[in-house]
């Protein structure tokens, strides 16, 4: 009787140990199978890029979103890697040397997808936000297009939709070796716009990160 308890103990052990076995590797490959995600926060440091009617620099808050979205997408489970992750920049202050190093980091860091997030800026009265892409390219689109469903929803100014970098090429888009995206989350020069920029940014980057999960599964 005994002999028996100790054998459907030890049956009962094994079982144990091969579940929490098989879960562990379930974990490991579910994690490793998960895309690598590179966020750029357009310009940085020694370029500030727009400036709104307040005196706001674009790079500031390209970086508060772009670091928002990628806190966002690792939640998700998501590996994320960024260009720059505060104002100092690892590249040269020089504008094409600046942009390579951006394409040369997602190569780099073997990203699956580069996010550049940027403001646009007009002396008209313009705003709403768009995203460029290449339009031969199935996938960008498709993300684009999700992306744009996700801000839609946060009815905070106007959908000015997709433009194709084939058309208006753009250089982390254009010479990138990854599949990349070029967001223009608002206009700095709008007020409206900044309005929400600065005081809703958890939302437009959780719009952003949504439309890229939604996107990828
Ligand atoms: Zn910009």
């Amino acid at each position: 009787m005994k002999k028996l308890l100790m054998t459907l103990l030890l049956t009962f052990c094994i079982g144990c140990t091969y579940t929490l076995l098989n879960e562990t590797n379930m974990n490991v490959s579910a994690k490793s199978t998960k895309e690598t995600i590179m966020i750029d926060a357009g310009h940085g440091g020694y370029d500030v890029g727009s400036i709104s009617n307040f005196d706001d620099y674009e790079k500031d808050i390209n970086l508060d979103i772009a670091l928002l979205v990628g806190k966002q997408l690792k939640s998700y489970g998501y590996n994320v890697v960024y260009t720059r992750t505060s104002d100092s920049v690892s590249w040269p202050s020089d504008n094409k040397k600046d942009l390579q190093a951006r394409c040369n980091l997602a190569q780099k860091k073997n990203a699956d997808l580069f996010i550049s997030i940027h403001l646009n800026s007009s002396e008209y009265d313009a705003s709403g936000y768009e995203i460029y892409c290449d339009f031969t390219n199935k996938t960008t689109v498709k993300l684009s297009n999700s992306i744009l469903t996700q801000l839609d929803q946060l009815d905070y100014s106007t959908n000015r939709g997709l433009l194709d970098t084939n058309e208006t090429p753009l250089y982390v888009v254009a010479n990138n070796k990854v599949d990349a995206i070029l967001i223009e989350a608002g206009f700095i020069s709008d007020d409206s716009d900044l309005y929400y920029l600065k005081n809703y940014t958890n939302n437009i980057a959780k719009a952003i990160a949504k439309g890229i999960k939604k996107s990828l599964n």
